[in-house]
C-alpha cells in the first residue's frame, strides 16, 4: 500500500485542505520483481556463451596465433576485449539488480570508512602514477564507524576513485577524504578533471547514462558504476551528491549515517 498526502492551496494562498491518496501497488511491485528476475536470468544465460567465446579466442591465439598476420591477431585481441567488456556489464547489471531488489546487502557490520579509503588509495596508486595523477588521502581524526557491508563499501570506492582516475586527463589531482558532517560520515572523492555539464548531472546516476564528448569517447565503460554507488548509498540509509563544473572538476560525496 502506498499513501500520499497533498496540500491543496486556496486562491488566497492559504491551505484549503488535504488530499490523501491510498493506492494498492502490489501489481507494481510484482512487475518490478518479474523485470528483475528476467534481467538476472538473461544476464546469467549470456555469461556461459561469452565464457566459451573467450576460451576459444584464447586457444586460437595460443595455438595458431603465430601463423596469423597482424590484422588477424589484432581482431582476436579486440574480440577478447569486447568479450571482457560484455562480461563486466553483465556483472554490473546483476549487481545492480541484486542491490535494488533484495536490498543488497550481504552482511552489515561496524566499520571504519577511513580504513577502506586507505585501501582504495593503495589499490589505485599504480594506475594513478601511470597517468601522472597525484592521488592524495585525507582522514579526519577520531571518526565514528558506520554500519555497512564491506564488499559494498569497496565497490563504492572502486567506482568513484576509478572514475576520477579514468576521467581526469593525465597529470590531474585526485583527493579522497573522509569526514564527519551532521551525523553522517562523508566519503568525498574529488578531481580536477573534465567535470560534468549541468544538464548531464541530472542523468549521471541513471542506468547506462554516459557523457558523450570528445574527452570520454575513448574511455570504455558501461554507465552502471554510479547507479550501483547510488543504490548502495541508499541501501545504507545514506545518499550521494555531485558538485561539478565543466572543465574544472567533480566532487562526489557519499553520506553514511554515523554509528553513535
Ligand atoms: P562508466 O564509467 O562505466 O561509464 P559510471 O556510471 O561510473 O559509468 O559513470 C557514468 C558517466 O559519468 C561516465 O561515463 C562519465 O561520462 C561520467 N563521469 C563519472 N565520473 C566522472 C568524473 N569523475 N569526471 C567526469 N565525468 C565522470
Amino acid at each position: 500500500i502506498r499513501a500520499r498526502v497533498n496540500l491543496v492551496a486556496g486562491s488566497e494562498g492559504g491551505v484549503l485542505g488535504l488530499v490523501t491518496v491510498i493506492e494498492d501497488i502490489t501489481y507494481l511491485k510484482e512487475m518490478d520483481q518479474k523485470k528483475s528476475e528476467f534481467v538476472a536470468m538473461v544476464s546469467h544465460e549470456l555469461k556461459a556463451p561469452l565464457a566459451v567465446l573467450d576460451t576459444q579466442a584464447k586457444v586460437i591465439l595460443k595455438t595458431v596465433g603465430h601463423t596469423l598476420d597482424d590484422k588477424q591477431q589484432k581482431m582476436l585481441y579486440r574480440m577478447q576485449e569486447r568479450i571482457k567488456g560484455a562480461v563486466e556489464m553483465i556483472n554490473d547489471l546483476l549487481d545492480l539488480t541484486r542491490i535494488e531488489d533484495q536490498g543488497v546487502v550481504r552482511q552489515k557490520s561496524p566499520l571504519d570508512l577511513g580504513e577502506y579509503a586507505t585501501e582504495a588509495r593503495e589499490l589505485w596508486d599504480a594506475s594513478a602514477k601511470e597517468r601522472g595523477h597525484k592521488l592524495s588521502l585525507e582522514l579526519k581524526e577520531g571518526l565514528p564507524e558506520i554500519m555497512a557491508d564491506p564488499g559494498a563499501i569497496r565497490e563504492v570506492l572502486m567506482n568513484l576513485v576509478g572514475n576520477a582516475v579514468r576521467y581526469t586527463p593525465d597529470g590531474g589531482e585526485i583527493l579522497v577524504s573522509v569526514c564527519l558532517e551532521k551525523g553522517y560520515v562523508c566519503l568525498e572523492v574529488s578531481d580536477n578533471g573534465i567535470g560534468v555539464a549541468p544538464e548531464d548531472q541530472k542523468r549521471i546516476f541513471d542506468r547506462f547514462f554516459r557523457v558523450k564528448s570528445e574527452h570520454t569517447r575513448h574511455i570504455v565503460g558501461t554507465g552502471l558504476g554510479l547507479p550501483i554507488v547510488k543504490a548502495i548509498a541508499e541501501e545504507h540509509q545514506g545518499r550521494i551528491s555531485l558538485e561539478s563544473r565543466l572543465g574544472k572538476g567533480s566532487t562526489f560525496k557519499v553520506y553514511f549515517p554515523a554509528l553513535v
